[in-house]
């Protein structure tokens, strides 16, 4: 089968390999489509502290159960499926207390193990989900980020229905977030941004408030909108300092701050801020199978617009230049989606 790796710094080779054989407990899927995550585009650029050559990438797919371990009764051939790409120690405290999503010696399939960009890829079966009908597979890569958004929102406050929410940053991980808050019952969710592309996708998506603060005052912004009291919670997606700080300034005191943005270097933050303000900052990483299962019924339900975030396609056999065009757009591209063909 055809598989594609990641030799280099934007190096890709088209391999051809052995379809993989499922283990007992694993399925064989029939890739259909693999979507390109931030952390694939830091990777493609040498610039992934977690990641080395050669991997394979591709931790957003969807596919076709084609084939199944003895052992497997989750799952039949025939399915439509995407998978949870987390490997796990089920031994360390975090595994043992359920948040194995921080497990002490946690992979990340197509991270720190193969990835499925190939024409097929074999997944433990627990690890995968069925799309639900009318869902494609291209808009299916996006239940994993879409998971990304509901665990957050789960880290940012116990009950999110009626909340009034700020969300910092209106890329992909911003806008999912934003519309899982919406999806799980918020009040009123704002975004921000400074492109306007990306504000005018989270408007189309349904996201009340998209504020762009090259333009506008985010403070005015927040006290029309919310009332005087502003947001009850923030969530940063921008991984900008200047704009983790502005919310430093101008949120209501003793709210929850959740740092869902991957910083690349080492942000400088107002301390003092944090702790006169009483605030609590809050991290998250990856999701859990509940997030998983919500972001499915969020999907089913309508509750969200995945299809809208895609902003282009290409074939498997076209990586290169999928990457090469994000980095031409950088302002005006959301979520690209790999095409898996299969020669028949
Ligand atoms: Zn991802
Ligand atoms: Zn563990």
């Amino acid at each position: 089968m055809k598989q594609v790796e990641l030799t280099g710094i934007k190096q890709f080779e088209e391999k051809e390999v052995e379809r993989p054989k499922p283990a007992a407990d694993q399925a064989l899927i029939k890739v259909e489509a693999v979507g390109i995550c931030g952390s694939d585009i830091h990777a493609v650029h040498g610039k992934h502290p977690f990641m080395s050559f050669p991997i394979v990438l591709g931790h957003e797919a969807t596919g076709e159960v084609v084939e199944t371990g003895k052992d497997v009764t989750s799952v039949a051939v025939g399915d439509r499926v995407i998978y949870r790409p987390q490997k796990i120690c089920g031994e360390c405290l975090q595994c043992r207390t359920g948040h194995y999503n921080i497990c002490d010696r946690l992979e990340v399939l197509g991270c720190q193990d193969t990835g499925a960009s190939s024409e097929y890829y074999a997944v433990d079966a627990d690890l995968l989900y069925r799309l639900p009908d009318g869902l494609g597979y291209a808009e299916g890569t996006l239940i994993e980020p879409l998971a990304v958004g509901v665990h957050a929102v789960r880290r940012g406050c116990a009950e999110i229905s009626g909340k009034k929410v700020l969300v910092i940053g209106a890329g992909t991980i911003g806008n999912l977030v934003a519309q899982s808050a919406k999806g799980m019952g918020a009040g009123a969710v704002m975004i921000t941004d400074v492109s306007e592309y990306k504000l005018d996708m989270a408007k189309a998506c349904g996201i009340d408030y998209p504020v762009n603060v090259s333009k506008k005052d985010l403070k005015d912004e927040m006290t029309k909108a919310f009332g005087p009291d502003g947001a009850d919670v923030v969530f940063e997606c921008s991984a900008n300092e200047h704009a983790l700080n502005e919310v430093l300034n101008i949120a209501r005191k003793g709210i929850t701050i959740v740092i869902v943005a991957v910083y690349g270097g080492k942000a400088s933050v107002e301390m003092a801020n944090v702790q006169d303000r009483e605030y609590s900052l809050v991290g998250t990483l990856m999701y859990l199978h509940e997030d998983y299962v919500e972001a499915i019924r969020l999907a089913e339900e309508k509750k969200v617009n995945l299809e809208k975030l895609i902003s282009k396609r290409f074939d498997l056999t076209e990586t290169a230049q999928a990457y090469q065009y994000i980095d031409d757009h950088k302002n005006d591209v959301q979520k690209v989606v790999l095409n898996v063909s299969h020669p028949s």
